[in-house]
């Protein structure tokens, strides 16, 4: 349920409605917009009643029949933006660049990439330091030591990292030297991880999983509002169906779908969203014309020996025609996003 507050509200009036909720045994989400705070309740509310609307500085109440509410557009109207610390942000106006190599593989192999990247204008570099693989056989990545080459990386690139937790540990660790937590697809409804990482002080990007429909990963992304943390991040990365000539399917009309129903910002990958080389320029173009916010990229300067799917990774020359394309459709983008909210 949402309590709207007055436009002309008073701080202690909406703390008295934040109180009054904790002592009925709810958790109170105060979301300021605009125009007029508005406090979410959450919990199991099988007999809350309307007394709020009778409590001073209380516009009016609204129950939200969707089974998400923090996510949700009617909990906050206008879009979520994520901001860093450096002035780069995800969900403005900007589309937001975030490439780099599946795996770190070496600190060459990492500054490499890094360095072509930065200079194509990404102001974020991905990479896994802990890699969950179909096969215990495959590489597992390089662990603590990965996440101290990605910290060298920001040092000297000045790029945001953004890099995988699998578990609590990788978690704690991915908090302390990253700057944005990815959850993996493999992971979405790890709900255990989810609460550690609402929980966490740093972004978290939810990709969605392989066969998530659109509420269970907003439901994914609920959990971890819930836990207090409201910066979050969808990536589409396909879904498995039927067609096997790429590896996923990369679902693009999940973007406005999103937008309209959620407050969050989306970015879409198409490294893993089409597995293939020569489908990720042609699949970024269309996700940033249906109105993304980023995209993110696996970008290799060696593809071919890649210890990490290598077959999906772009070279830095075509990154950088990526990038102004990228820039050359943006703003179809943005009158796509903005007919999508409505
Ligand atoms: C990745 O980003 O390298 C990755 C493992 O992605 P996903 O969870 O989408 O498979
Ligand atoms: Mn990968």
């Amino acid at each position: 349920m949402l309590v709207v507050m007055a436009n002309d509200a008073t701080p202690e009036q909406i703390e008295r409605v934040c109180d009054r909720i904790r002592r009925l045994g709810f958790r109170p989400h105060t979301m300021p917009g605009a125009q007029r705070v508005v406090v979410g309740i959450t919990g199991n509310q099988t007999a809350i009643t309307q007394e709020f609307e009778d409590f001073p500085g209380v516009a009016e109440t609204i129950r939200v029949s969707k089974p998400y509410k923090l996510v949700s557009r009617e909990f906050r109207h206008d879009d979520t933006v994520v901001g860093f610390p450096n002035g780069a942000q995800i969900g403005g106006h900007d589309l937001a660049l975030i490439a780099g190599p599946c795996a770190i593989e070496s600190r060459e192999q990492a500054f490499a990439v890094a360095e072509r990247v930065a200079q194509a204008g990404a102001r974020f570099f991905r990479g896994g330091a802990y890699k969950p693989r179909t096969s215990p056989y495959s590489f597992q990545g390089l662990g603590e030591e990965g996440l101290r080459i990605l910290a060298e990386v920001r040092e000297r690139f000045g790029l945001l990292i953004v890099t995988e937790a699998v578990d609590e540990a990788s978690l704690r660790l991915v908090e302390q030297y990253g700057d944005v937590i990815q959850v993996g697809s493999r992971n979405m409804q790890n709900f255990s991880l989810l609460k550690l990482a609402g929980a966490a002080r740093k972004p978290v990007l939810l990709k969605r999983g392989l066969s998530a429909t659109l509420e269970e990963w907003l439901m994914a992304a609920e959990y971890i509002l819930h836990e207090g943390n409201y910066n979050v991040i969808l990536c589409e990365r396909g879904v498995r169906t039927f067609a096997d000539h790429t590896r996923n399917t990369l679902d693009l009309s999940v973007v406005p779908a999103i937008q309209h129903a959620s407050h969050l910002p989306v970015v879409v990958d198409p490294s893993h969203g089409t597995g293939r080389r020569n489908k990720v320029l042609p699949l970024a173009r269309a996700a940033v014309a249906v109105g993304a916010s980023g995209l993110l990229i696996e970008v290799h300067c060696d593809p071919e020996n890649a210890l990490c799917d290598g077959m999906q990774s772009i070279l830095p020359e075509q990154f950088d025609e990526l990038v102004r394309d990228a820039h050359a459709l943006r703003h179809i983008g943005h009158s796509q996003e903005f007919a999508a909210r409505a």
